[in-house]
C-alpha cells in the first residue's frame, strides 16, 4: 500500500517513520531543499510534557490587554487583513474559561505523555543521537501568584499521574547551578523531571535519514499546489506541475495546512502564532543552563544543546509574516541576561523566526477526514516537537485499523463540526 506525506517538518517525518514501521511504502513531499527548514527549525527544544498547557487560559483575555503596554510581553497582536486571524482570536478566547481549560490541558497531556514513551523507545530502537537530554524542566515563578496558580495544573498533573516537584530557591540551584546569579529574583519553580531536551532540526534531519533506510522516498523542492479528489477519496496531489497518484494520503504541512484543504472542503482552524528564537554559543558551562528552564513571566525557554543554548519564546498573532523583528531579539537578551548573566555569547547568536501551527484550542488535528484516504497530523501549535512522535505512532495505528495506545476522544477534526 502507498502512502503519500504532505510535508517534511518534525511532524511528516516522523509520520513517515512509523508508517515505514508498519510495511507501508511511504513518499514524503516537501518544497524546502530538506526536512524541518520551516518551523521545525529552530524551536526551543523542549520535549515537554509536564508543561502541555494550552495558550488559551483563564485570565489570558485581561493579561492580553495588560501585555499591550510591556515592551518586554509574551504575547503581541498585529491586526492585519485577513478575517481569519479574527476568527483565530475570538475561537481562542472562547476556549479561555476554566472548564474548557481543563478539557484541552487534559488532551495535551494525554498526547504529551504517550509521545515522550514514544521518543524514549525510538531512540532504543534507532540510536538516534540529536544533543538530547532527559533532565527535567524547570518552570522559574517570578511571583507568589505564579506560584499560587500553578495549583490548577498540578491537579491535572495528578490525574495524568506526571510526576512534579514544588522547588524552592535551594532546590532551584539543586537541578540548575547556573541560576546562582538570578535566583533570588524567583519566588520557586515547578519541576517537571520527566520532560527532556534536544535539537529538533537534528532530530528530524537523522530520523530522516533512518527512515530513508527502511524505503522512505523523500522528494525535496517540491511545491504541493493542489488536492485532487473524486467523490469521497483523494486520489493525488499535484506538485511543482505533476500529478502523484497513492492509495493513502496525510497532511503535515502545519502552519500551512489550510490553504490546500480549503481547496477540497476542510476548513482546518489553523493560525500561526509566531515566535522567535536566539541560538547562542556557550561561554561559560557554570552560568549555562543544565537542561530546560522556563521563565512563566516572559513564557521563555533557555534550553541547553551540548554546546550551545537555545533562547526561545514570544507568541505574535500577526498573520504569516516572517520578518525578523529587533524588539523581540532584544526581550530574548534581556530574559537572558537577567536569569544567566554570561552563560551565551549572544552578539554571536542565529536569530529565527517560525510560525506555530495553532489551533483555538491548543490541540492538534490527528485523525481521518470525511475522505476516506485522506488524514490530518497537524496543528500542533507550540508542541509539535514535544507530540511529534507519539502524533506520528497514533495515526499510523488508526491508518492501520488498529486500536491507538491512547484514547482516540477530542483529537480529530470531527471535534469542530
Ligand atoms: C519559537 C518557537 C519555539 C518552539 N518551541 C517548542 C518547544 O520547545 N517544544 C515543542 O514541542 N514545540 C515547540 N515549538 C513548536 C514546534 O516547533 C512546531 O509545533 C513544529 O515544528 C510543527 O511541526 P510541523 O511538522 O507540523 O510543521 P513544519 O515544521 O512547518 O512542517 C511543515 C512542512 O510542510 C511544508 N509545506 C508547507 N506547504 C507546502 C506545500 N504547499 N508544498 C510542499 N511543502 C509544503 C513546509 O515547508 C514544512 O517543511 C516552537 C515553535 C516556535 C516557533
Amino acid at each position: 500500500m502507498n502512502i503519500i506525506i504532505l510535508g517534511a517538518g518534525v511532524v511528516g517525518t516522523t509520520q513517515a517513520y512509523y508508517l515505514a514501521k508498519k510495511g507501508y511504502k511511504v513518499t514524503v513531499f516537501e518544497r524546502h531543499e530538506g526536512p524541518a527548514l520551516d518551523t521545525s527549525y529552530g524551536n526551543a527544544g523542549q520535549i515537554s510534557p509536564g508543561y502541555a498547557t494550552p495558550w488559551a487560559a483563564p485570565g489570558i483575555p485581561l493579561k492580553a490587554i495588560k501585555w499591550m503596554l510591556e515592551e518586554h510581553a509574551p504575547l503581541a497582536i498585529r491586526p492585519t487583513a485577513d478575517l481569519n486571524q479574527y476568527k483565530f482570536m475570538w475561537n481562542m478566547f472562547l476556549n479561555c474559561t476554566s472548564s474548557k481549560y481543563a478539557v484541552n490541558k487534559s488532551r495535551l497531556v494525554r498526547l504529551s505523555e504517550y509521545s515522550r514513551d514514544c521518543l524514549v523507545q525510538l531512540r532504543k530502537d534507532t540510536d538516534i543521537y540529536y544533543e538530547n537530554r532527559s533532565l527535567g524542566t524547570t518552570q522559574v515563578l517570578r511571583t507568589a501568584k505564579q506560584m499560587e496558580a500553578i495549583k490548577a495544573d498540578i491537579e491535572i498533573l495528578e490525574k495524568f499521574n506526571v510526576p512534579y516537584e514544588v522547588l524552592d530557591q535551594d532546590g532551584i540551584l539543586k537541578v540548575e547551578p547556573g541560576l546562582k546569579e538570578s535566583v533570588h529574583k524567583l519566588a520557586g519553580a515547578l519541576r517537571l523531571p520527566g520532560d527532556e531536551t534536544g535539537d529538533c532540526f537534528l532530530f528530524t534531519n537523522r530520523l530522516a535519514d533512518i527512515a530513508k533506510g527502511m524505503g522512505v522516498e523523500f522528494k525535496f523542492g517540491q511545491n504541493i499546489e493542489d488536492i485532487l479528489v473524486e467523490h469521497n477519496k483523494v486520489t493525488g496531489i499535484k506538485a511543482n506541475g505533476v500529478v502523484h497518484t497513492a492509495d493513502i494520503f496525510v497532511d503535515c504541512l502545519g502552519t500551512y495546512t489550510p490553504f490546500l484543504l480549503k481547496k477540497i472542503g476542510i476548513k482546518a482552524p489553523i493560525y500561526p502564532l509566531k515566535g522567535y528564537s536566539l541560538t547562542a554559543p556557550i561561554i561559560d558551562e557554570t552560568s549555562a543552563p543544565t537542561s530546560t528552564i522556563l521563565d512563566e513571566t516572559y513564557k521563555i525557554a533557555i534550553t541547553r544543546f551540548d554546546n550551545r543554548i537555545r533562547i526561545g519564546g514570544m507568541a505574535e498573532i500577526s498573520g504569516y509574516n516572517l520578518n525578523l523583528n529587533p524588539k523581540r531579539r532584544k526581550t530574548l537578551e534581556f530574559v537572558t541576561n537577567d536569569l544567566y548573566p554570561g552563560g551565551g555569547d549572544l552578539p554571536k547568536a542565529e536569530f529565527w523566526t517560525g510560525l506555530r501551527p495553532k489551533t483555538p484550542d491548543s490541540t492538534p488535528i490527528i485523525g481521518g477526514t470525511e475522505y476516506t484516504n485522506f488524514f490530518i497530523n497537524a496543528g500542533h501549535g507550540t508542541l509539535g516537537w514535544t507530540q511529534s512522535c507519539g502524533s506520528g505512532a497514533y495515526l499510523s495505528d488508526i491508518i492501520a485499523g488498529n486500536k491507538p495506545e491512547i484514547d482516540t476522544e477530542g483529537l480529530d477534526i470531527s471535534r469542530y463540526k
